[in-house]
């Protein structure tokens, strides 16, 4: 395996050399981290694109490989509410993979009530995701570790990412803002992965193509922007065909024409 290449070649090749001698494992299949002495947990983050997951999930679904996919409610980037966007987590179940919650440590701060001390609000994104994924959600993850400092959800009825039994006492690897740490490298260059691993893969970064992580960022802003500008047509197609809009309208241009006989203005015309 090229550790440049993020393409969906290089990641089956990923996970043909590493499965081919160790069990692979979703975080709900641990139990309760009395690991295989030959595994994979496979983990998925998904911070930025629930359709990037789902591909990845479809690929990984032909492949007879399963993960854990982490879903966020307080991406700026994904709303699990919006119609389109709310079959992702039932679609991933459909494909064999558990769903879990990915949660911001700062986000629940904030919904936290005096006198609680936030677990609650935990509870109720789980119970949320379990209602969307048709299944109950079993494991949480911590979004932005790096950056959150003390995780004070680590203790908790669920399965965490972050127990010392996923990530201290097997060995971690992850592919984070799309780079492989040296300890990863080495283990591709000398053929020597550890026999117990977690893998974090975030979907984002692999397409068919091989792209760097900036010119992932790009495309995938590109296609924000495009999302948007079909929001836009569909707001102004709203408005326009709103009664209330259309008296307002008339109201102004009939007052407008007798200013000026020669003003007059239709509905607005999408741009
Ligand atoms: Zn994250």
């Amino acid at each position: 395996m090229n550790c440049n290449d993020f393409s969906y070649g290089a990641y089956g090749e990923l996970l043909d050399l590493l499965l081919e001698t160790r069990t692979n494992l979703c975080f709900q299949d641990t139990n309760d981290g009395k690991l295989e002495s030959s595994c994979v947990v496979l983990r998925h983050d998904i911070d930025y694109s629930p359709e990037a997951a789902l591909r990845m999930a479809e690929f990984e679904a032909q492949r007879g490989v399963r993960s854990t996919y982490f879903l966020l409610f307080s991406s700026s980037y994904y709303n699990l509410f919006e119609v389109e966007q709310s079959s992702f987590p039932e679609r991933l179940v459909a494909l064999g993979h558990e769903v879990g919650l990915h949660y911001d440590v700062q986000s629940l701060e904030k919904l936290k009530r005096p006198g609680q001390h936030g677990h609650e609000e935990l509870y109720k994104q789980a119970e949320m995701l379990s209602a969307l994924a048709g299944k109950d959600v079993k494991s949480i993850s911590m979004h932005n570790p790096s950056i959150s400092g003390v995780d004070p959800y680590a203790r908790t009825d669920f399965i965490n990412a972050y127990d010392v039994k996923y990530i201290r006492d097997i060995s971690y690897f992850s592919d984070s803002c799309g780079a492989w740490r040296d300890d990863f490298v080495a283990c591709v260059q000398e053929n020597s992965f550890p026999r117990q691993l977690q893998l974090l893969i975030h979907p984002i970064f692999w397409q068919e193509e091989s792209r760097s992580r900036w010119a992932t960022l790009e495309r995938f802003h590109l296609e924000k922007v495009n999302r948007f500008g079909r929001y836009q047509q569909e707001t102004q197609k709203l408005w326009n065909s709103h009664s209330g809009v259309m008296e307002h309208d008339r109201r102004n241009s009939a007052w407008e024409g007798l200013m000026d006989p020669n003003v007059g203005r239709g509905p607005y015309e999408p741009v």
